[in-house]
């Protein structure tokens, strides 16, 4: 369908020059993504790694996948030797695994810290107590990984006031962060915001926003 690509540029328009529009093309396919890969887009999401594997093998090699979803430590092998940016990591044993895979593969792996911001017990990610101590404890061992900032998904409410609150609270984490880490140049990503709330992100200091359905259509 050539609505995505043009969708694609649209929503480009409203994203100022510092923040990535990571087109999330989940469940979408292959024909949709050369569409808005035409229209310029060369960062994609995907959330399950059989599916980005089975894309990324057709798709143009100047793509850079990112991987959104939560990946299990037993599949991080099969993206490791191309994957561009890990967005959803939390926990030591899978910064591990990472770091191994990516040595394997003679690269260096960026990821992202995925933060748990909103309220719901469903999003998974590192509490705000935690993120710190992995960051001075566990990070500086891994010499394969960098990490190149966070990432967290907003509670899923009409309360915009939430939202901002939440993100307002992502960004403020990202300062303290940023403040420890030795790699100050590198950690740079704040990835917050889709479809939904892209908007309040920004204005909240997002510099990565990750949209699927405002780009491709609902999901089926
Ligand atoms: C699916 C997904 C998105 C995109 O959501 P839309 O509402 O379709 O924009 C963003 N981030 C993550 C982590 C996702 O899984």
């Amino acid at each position: 369908m050539a609505e995505c690509g043009d969708a694609y540029v649209r929503i480009l328009k409203t994203v100022p020059g510092h923040v990535m529009l990571l087109a999330v093309s989940k469940h979408h396919a292959v024909e949709d993504i050369e569409d808005v890969y035409h229209a310029g887009c060369r960062n994609f999401g995907e959330n399950k790694v059989q599916e980005l594997s089975q894309k990324a093998e057709i798709l143009p090699k100047d793509i850079n996948w990112h991987f959104i979803g939560h990946l299990q430590s037993n599949k991080v092998k099969y993206i490791a030797p191309y994957v561009s940016l890990i967005h959803g990591v939390d926990s030591v044993k899978l910064l591990k695994v990472i770091d191994k895979e990516a040595k394997k593969n003679n690269r260096r792996i960026d990821v992202l810290l995925q933060v748990k911001i909103a309220e719901e017990d469903s999003k998974f990610g590192l509490t705000y107590e935690n993120t710190l101590p992995i960051v001075k404890d566990s990070v500086p061992l891994l010499e394969n990984i960098r990490l190149v900032g966070l990432m967290g998904m907003a509670t899923n409410t009409a309360d915009q006031v939430q939202i901002r609150d939440e993100f307002k609270k992502l960004n403020q984490l990202f300062n303290s962060v940023k403040d420890v880490v030795a790699d100050k140049t590198s950690f740079s990503v704040l990835s917050m915001g889709m479809s939904r709330d892209y908007v309040i992100a920004i204005e909240e200091g997002s510099t990565l926003v990750r949209m699927g359905t405002s780009i491709f259509g609902a999901r089926y």
